[in-house]
């Protein structure tokens, strides 16, 4: 089901993508004029990154070995001895073990573990994989769209970042309508829901007058894509008579870019756009045994690949998993055999709190994941397939499956001056704030190429399973993501409820 589902949705992707193509046919966007603001130029895209609910069971690796297990589960003593349990092995996915030579990145994940004398954690295995300075997944490479590994909503339809634009501005006047505000973007991608945020709120001079854009972004290739997809210029700063300023031509804003969230300037009031990056944080995972839940460790093994083994021992995060067990049911935990935790997740939301308590503002957070503990759900991708999460580390995405409860509860540990909301569902989301309405006035003026790109891509945004109104081929059929996606926001409380929640 779950490949069934992927090979739908990635010839979906192609036959959008042509017909994009052909709607452009300059190749470069097509601009036409709709109303009412968010300002109107239309550019279909291709379909929107495809994971499946059903991804908890895409097998995790090569190899699951048990720490040797009592199968009466009558000794809680840990073990030194490892003997491989074959009862949990899975038929690996197709891939070349044909000899080859290491990449940059192999090395150096083989270098940690031989120089720690040991195994490393999911979590620093998928740390280096996706933000290794020098070969990390997203630091080199552009990763998004058909040329890429998956595409992400921004990318789908631009009426998404549209709709962000629209819940900005409406926190920014639930805020007062500061003359100054900071909107913050997390893991911005291609830059592509800024643009069209931008490009949608660009009439709205009070509004876009008040931002100041940051971007924090790890990969330098990426800073230069959005870069060059807010259309920037440098700008002599004449207020501070420092050096220049980098402007986003698209609204007039000052832009810049920061490697973390901590090094934006704090004092002014600010707006955290969270778009599928929480998924990208690296992830610990463990695994219930009879002595207790033992994490799942990257080794190397007697061929020189790499393995998973579990650790013989407690790990320093074992303490993030009472804590996060902590703000579960037993119930919950009970029927597990297998929990992921992310301890940067919940830092993360604890710095987001704390801004957003001392500075003012809100900030909205989407991405696929679930209200509740998340058991077994990292998955990689490459040329939007699934993939074995060790092969060829540093050429595939990894990502997991996003905790939002664990979201809440860290918020509400870090400050009692926000509230939380949410999670809702993406299509309530959108829903409600007025994608309907965007989408008949985008559709009022469009080719018919157009209409297909903005029907499916609409549907994928909001519907759920299969485009009913699909009349194509059933292999190419749009597939509705707009469950699977969850949004919650973290304001503080002088702001109020925020829309639409
Ligand atoms: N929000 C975008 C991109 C999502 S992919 C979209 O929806 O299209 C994740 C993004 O987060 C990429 O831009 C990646 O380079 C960035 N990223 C991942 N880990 C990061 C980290 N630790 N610090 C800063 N940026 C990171």
């Amino acid at each position: 089901m779950l490949r069934k589902l992927l090979l739908q949705t990635s010839a979906a992707r192609r036959s959008l993508s042509a017909a994009a193509g052909a709607a452009s046919s300059t190749g470069s966007r097509v601009l036409l004029d709709r109303r009412p603001s968010p300002s109107l130029s239309l550019s279909p895209r291709g379909p929107s990154r495809f994971y499946s609910s059903t991804s908890a069971q895409v097998p995790g690796g090569t190899f699951v070995e048990h720490v040797d297990d009592d199968p009466n589960g009558s000794t809680s003593q840990p073990s030194a001895t490892i003997s491989v349990d074959r009862s949990a092995l899975y038929n690996p996915s197709e891939h070349s073990h044909e000899p080859t030579a290491d990449s940059e990145l192999v090395k150096h994940l083989k270098g940690i573990i031989k120089f720690r004398g040991g195994p490393i954690s999911v979590a620093e295995y998928m740390e280096e994989v996706l933000t290794n300075p020098k070969a990390g997944f997203y630091i080199n490479r552009d990763v998004f769209g058909m040329k890429g590994d998956f595409i992400t909503s921004p990318e789908v339809s631009q009426m998404f970042g549209e709709m962000i634009g629209v819940w900005t501005m409406c926190m920014w006047e639930q805020m007062g309508q500061p003359s100054r505000v900071n909107l913050v973007e997390l893991g911005p991608g291609r830059g592509t829901l800024m643009a069209d945020l931008l490009r949608g709120t660009s009439k709205f001079k009070l509004f876009t007058e008040a931002l100041h854009i940051h971007m924090v972004e790890c990969s330098p290739m990426l800073r230069k894509l959005q870069h060059s997809n807010l259309k920037c210029i440098e700008e002599e700063n004449v207020t501070q008579d420092v050096g220049h300023r980098t402007i986003s031509t698209l609204a007039g804003t000052p832009v810049t870019w920061h490697a973390a969230l901590e090094q934006v300037p704090s004092g002014l009031p600010t707006i955290i756009i969270a778009h599928e990056f929480y998924d990208a944080l690296p992830i610990h995972q463990f695994q219930r045994a009879s002595r207790g839940w033992c994490e799942k460790m990257v080794d190397i093994q007697e061929d020189s690949s790499f393995r998973f083994v579990l650790s013989p021992q407690p790990t320093p995060a074992h303490l993030y998993l009472m804590k996060r067990s902590q703000w579960a049911a037993d119930e919950e935990i009970e029927k597990l055999n297998h929990i992921e935790i992310c301890p940067t997740a919940m830092d993360l939301t604890q710095t987001i709190t704390k801004r957003i308590s001392s500075d003012g503002g809100g900030a909205l957070i989407i991405d696929y994941g679930r209200n509740g503990v998340i058991s077994d759900s990292l998955q990689a991708i490459r040329k939007h397939k699934f993939v074995d999460i060790l092969d060829d580390p540093g050429s595939a995405d990894l990502s997991a499956y996003v905790d939002f409860a664990a979201i809440k509860h860290s918020a509400e540990e870090a400050s009692e001056d926000v509230s939380i909301h949410g999670p809702i569902t993406q299509s309530q989301f959108l829903g409600a704030l007025g994608i309907n309405f965007r989408v008949e006035a985008l559709l009022q003026n469009c080719t018919d190429e157009q209409e297909e790109s903005l029907r499916a891509g609409y549907w994928q945004l909001v519907g759920e399973g299969e485009a009913p109104f699909w009349e194509g081929p059933d292999e190419q059929v749009p597939m509705g993501m707009g469950t699977r996606y969850l949004v919650t926001a973290i304001v503080n409380k002088k702001q109020g409820v925020p829309v639409p929640f």
